[in-house]
């Protein structure tokens, strides 16, 4: 009893803490609060810790070194408080356009794009010429509707805002009729049935799970109805005996009954995939041109831009669509704004979009470069696996992600580590070599498929930066 009383009055002071020169630094760097505030903090569990009489808390404060122990403590534990827990990593699932892992890398000109809309004031909404209030869609909408042959374009925070905000101008209280194969779900929240409830509207449902005919959209107008609606079923394909109607007929049925016809492209490719021999995904300007009213489309799927919503399509509609006091609480901020500015700007030179967009650059990279970039680390990873695992390398199939094109996959090249281990202990195994790259530096994602850890290296660009780490490895 006496040895923690005794103790207890050892505790340094607060005042002498901050004295020492490791604290001193601290307070350099982060501020005179934070270090006082943690070295309080930390003053009180040890407090704690004695009254508990804890073995480890009485032996640590009778060493020689304590002090400085205790002030390192205290300065990792505010440096900590102080690093960020967003951090990179490096992306190899195999999956390019990855939703969890914050979709598109942006390119250069658009970061540069984000650094000055961010540091000054800009005529966000200012018209320059008038020296009267602007609009903040007139910087994209030209570019926009020159791509897409759209008359109007308005930009949101993402394309769930942009299918919310469509629905509840164009179909408030109303019904809308969609087909039953396409009431998708797309990763977590956004599903089509309960964006409707969100928007104040009427899911209509009609036809079946895998048909659908004009017929059925035909039947299902009445005087309730709000608009007609396609989704891209994004992330699953029908197939077998199935049949769904095509925007064009959609449209010419639509503008008969005179009803607004809606297609929610998700993905929307500003171009056609085909020319970096990647599989066919509808263009927005095919699906403006084929008749669709307004079409929605995410900024940071297949457009390689930064996260928002594109709605384009009829002035009439668009106006309206802005004119909803949502569309307040959904706008796209001025950063972003800036970046797919820069990134609409790559497209108008379509011979360099390859090696300017990282996002395409990925997902059209040549096998050849990826069988280079796995002639580059194989021998290294599998000598610092060497008696813990076998690593080989072998052709993989990567995929787009976030919804695109879920069949069409690309060829690539995986590091395949199976681990050595005894039977029944592979499963074991093989999560802890998962965990233990993703507790490096710059963690490192990969997959598991069939008892095996793979890293697609198909978005590995940094080949020294993951090599230069491995040391770091967790035994
Ligand atoms: C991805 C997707 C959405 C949601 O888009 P976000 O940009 O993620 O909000 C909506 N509809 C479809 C068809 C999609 O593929």
């Amino acid at each position: 009893m006496t040895s923690t009383v005794n103790l207890l009055k050892d505790i340094p002071s607060i005042d002498k803490l901050l004295q020492s020169q490791s604290l001193h630094l601290q307070i350099d760097k982060f501020g005179h609060k934070s270090v006082k505030d943690e070295a309080r903090r930390q003053i009180d569990n040890l407090r704690e810790s004695l009254l508990q009489k804890e073995e480890s808390a009485l032996r640590w404060m009778s060493k020689s070194d304590f002090l400085e122990e205790f002030c390192q403590q205290i300065s990792e534990a505010v440096e900590a408080q102080f690093s960020s827990t967003l951090i990179p990593v490096f992306n190899l699932t195999g999956t390019v356009v990855h939703t969890n892992l914050g979709r598109s890398s942006l390119p250069a000109e658009a970061v540069d794009s984000m650094v000055m809309a961010a540091t000054h004031a800009t005529n966000l909404e200012y018209d320059l010429l008038s020296g009267k209030r602007g609009d903040r869609d007139s910087h994209l909408e030209r570019a926009i509707c020159e791509m897409t042959g759209a008359e109007a374009a308005t930009v949101v925070n993402n394309n769930a805002a942009a299918v919310l905000l469509v629905l509840n101008t164009l179909a408030l209280n109303k019904e809308v009729i969609i087909s039953r194969g396409e009431l998708v779900e797309i990763g977590g929240a956004f599903r089509i049935p309960d964006v409707m409830e969100s928007a104040h509207c009427t899911l209509r449902e009609i036809g079946t799970t895998n048909r659908t005919h004009l017929k059925d959209y035909a039947a299902a107008i009445n005087s309730d109805t709000g608009l007609l609606m396609k989704v891209h079923t994004s992330n699953y394909e029908i197939r077998g005996f199935t049949n769904s109607v095509s925007e064009s007929d959609l449209s010419e049925l639509a503008k008969e009954k005179g009803i607004p016809f809606v297609s929610d492209l998700g993905s929307g490719s500003l171009v056609d995939l085909r020319q970096f021999n990647l599989p066919y995904e509808p263009t927005v300007k095919d699906t403006v041109a084929m008749g669709a009213d307004l079409v929605t489309f995410s900024g940071d799927k297949l457009l390689g831009g930064p996260q928002a919503g594109i709605i384009v399509g009829k002035r009439e509609l668009i106006e309206r669509v802005k004119s909803n006091p949502l569309k307040r609480a959904l706008r796209v901020d001025k950063i972003t704004l800036a970046a797919l500015l820069a990134v609409i700007n790559i497209y108008k030179d379509p011979d360099r979009l390859e090696s300017r967009l990282p996002m395409l650059a990925d997902l059209a990279r040549p096998v050849a470069a990826i069988e280079e970039v796995a002639a580059k680390v194989i021998a290294a990873v599998s000598e610092r696996l060497a008696g813990k695992a076998v690593v080989t390398v072998q052709a993989c199939k990567s995929q787009i992600g976030s919804g695109a094109l879920p069949l069409d996959l690309m060829e690539s090249r995986a590091l395949c580590i199976t681990p050595i281990a005894q039977k029944g202990k592979t499963d074991e195994a093989l999560q802890r070599l998962a965990s233990a790259f993703r507790a490096l530096p710059k963690p490192v994602i990969g997959r598991i498929s069939d008892g095996r850890l793979l890293f697609d290296l198909r978005c590995l660009r940094n080949v020294d930066g993951f090599l230069g780490q491995l040391d770091s490895l967790a035994d």
